[in-house]
């Protein structure tokens, strides 16, 4: 934000999309929730991306998909309704970054951090993509995500005590009111911790559910 713009780009390839994009929530990865070993296979051997991916990719609004890097940056501009991407300077960070990638002795730490993630089998067989050069067509279409700043999640929210109930601003409690969830910090921060962990936030707002619902039924007898 403090660029003054509230979304960036990202730049890929359908290879790269194919593993290395994940919806998150579960039921968007029909392979593994379906418990099918044919789809998880075919996870390695297609070029598409598993099919909620794909949707994404065809009908959503901030996805750009080209052929030609001059095409999808003029469509990135079209997008964010301005001209302040320049072909010849993302073009030079792609080509950049291209040579890095296929340098057999490469000392950038992310491009090494690829070769050794791909060292685990689970990771190098549906999850990250073989190095390659994002311009090299065979690799392609290239995709251009327009990516939107959000608070996903709020990490804090109204004191309560242990049944649930809300602090008021002098500190004491304000009858009837009961905070759970993310209202009342319990998506993430207080109960799991400040680093809140992803996964670990629903867990906490059923807890904190539960527990109001039994204070609130106790209170009224
Ligand atoms: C994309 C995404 C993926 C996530 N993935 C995971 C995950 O994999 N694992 C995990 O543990 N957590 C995950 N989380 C976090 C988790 O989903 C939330 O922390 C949790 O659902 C919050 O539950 P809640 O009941 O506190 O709030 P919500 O589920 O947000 O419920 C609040 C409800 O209040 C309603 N509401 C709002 N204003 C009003 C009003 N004025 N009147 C009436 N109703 C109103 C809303 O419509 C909503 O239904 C994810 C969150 C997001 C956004």
């Amino acid at each position: 934000m403090s660029t003054g713009y509230d979304y960036s780009w990202f730049i890929l390839t359908q290879s790269i999309i194919k593993k290395e994009f994940a919806l998150s929530g579960s039921e968007q990865n029909p392979d593994l929730t379906g418990k099918s070993w044919r789809m998880t296979l075919r996870r390695a051997t297609n070029k598409g991306a598993p099919a909620p991916v794909e949707a994404f990719k065809s009908h959503g609004v901030d996805f750009i998909v080209r052929d030609r890097i001059e095409d999808l940056v003029a469509e990135m501009n079209k997008l964010a309704g301005n001209d302040l991407l320049k072909l010849e300077h993302i073009r030079m960070q792609i080509e950049a970054r291209d040579r890095e990638i296929v340098n057999p002795y490469v000392k950038d730490a992310q491009v090494m951090n690829i070769h050794n993630a791909r060292r685990y089998i689970g990771d190098r067989l549906i999850r990250t993509a073989a190095p390659h050069r994002i311009l090299d067509p065979a690799q392609g279409p290239l995709i251009a995500v327009k990516l939107n700043i959000l608070t996903r999640k709020t990490l804090g929210g109204f004191e309560t005590d242990l049944d649930s109930r809300v602090f008021g601003g002098e500190g004491s409690i304000i009858p009837g009111l009961y905070a759970v969830g993310e209202a009342a910090g319990f998506g993430g921060g207080g109960v799991h911790g400040y680093r809140s962990l992803e996964g670990t936030f629903l867990g906490g707002c059923l807890f904190s559910g539960r527990n109001a619902g039994r204070a609130a039924a106790k209170a009224v007898g």
